[in-house]
């Protein structure tokens, strides 16, 4: 059992912002910034690749309404969302959540992408977008 079925039994304490019967948000304890908050589903799907459509579209509507709620009382300067699936993506709690992560002058908060668009040939895009569409068939 993780932490955050922990949470969701009660077993442990947690600052709850939402409940409904699919989802539950509480704060993230790392606080990484002002109002870091974790939504996650009550059933402990592990990553994107588990959990089913209907609880997944129902729990990024409410990331949305508690992104806008957080937005109204903090005023950040622009908020982030971020899932991690699996340890290599850094997920540590191996029961689905997104973060939302508002932003703050000065936050110290990096999300370093790589840009390799030097190293790459229009035909690399176009094998690269080939196999996505060949798997969404
Ligand atoms: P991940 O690294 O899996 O994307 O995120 C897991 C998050 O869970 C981390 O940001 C971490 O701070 C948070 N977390 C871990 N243990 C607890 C806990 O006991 N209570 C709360 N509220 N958050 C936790």
């Amino acid at each position: 059992m993780t932490i955050f079925e922990k949470i969701i039994n009660r077993e442990i304490s947690s600052y709850i912002v939402y409940e409904d019967e699919l989802v539950i948000a509480f704060l993230d304890i790392m606080q990484s910034t002002k109002g870091h908050t974790l939504v996650v589903p009550k059933k402990p799907y592990k990553d994107i690749f588990e959990i089913d459509e209907k609880t997944l579209a129902h729990l990024i509507t409410v990331v949305q309404k508690i992104t806008k709620a957080i937005d109204s009382k903090f005023n950040p300067l622009g908020i982030n969302l971020l899932n991690n699936n699996k340890e290599s993506a850094g997920q540590t709690v191996f029961h689905f959540h997104f973060h939302i992560i508002p932003r703050y002058k000065d936050d110290q908060i990096r999300f370093n992408f790589v840009n390799n668009m030097d190293k790459l040939t229009a035909l690399d895009y176009e094998k690269r977008a080939s196999l996505i569409k060949e798997a969404l068939l």
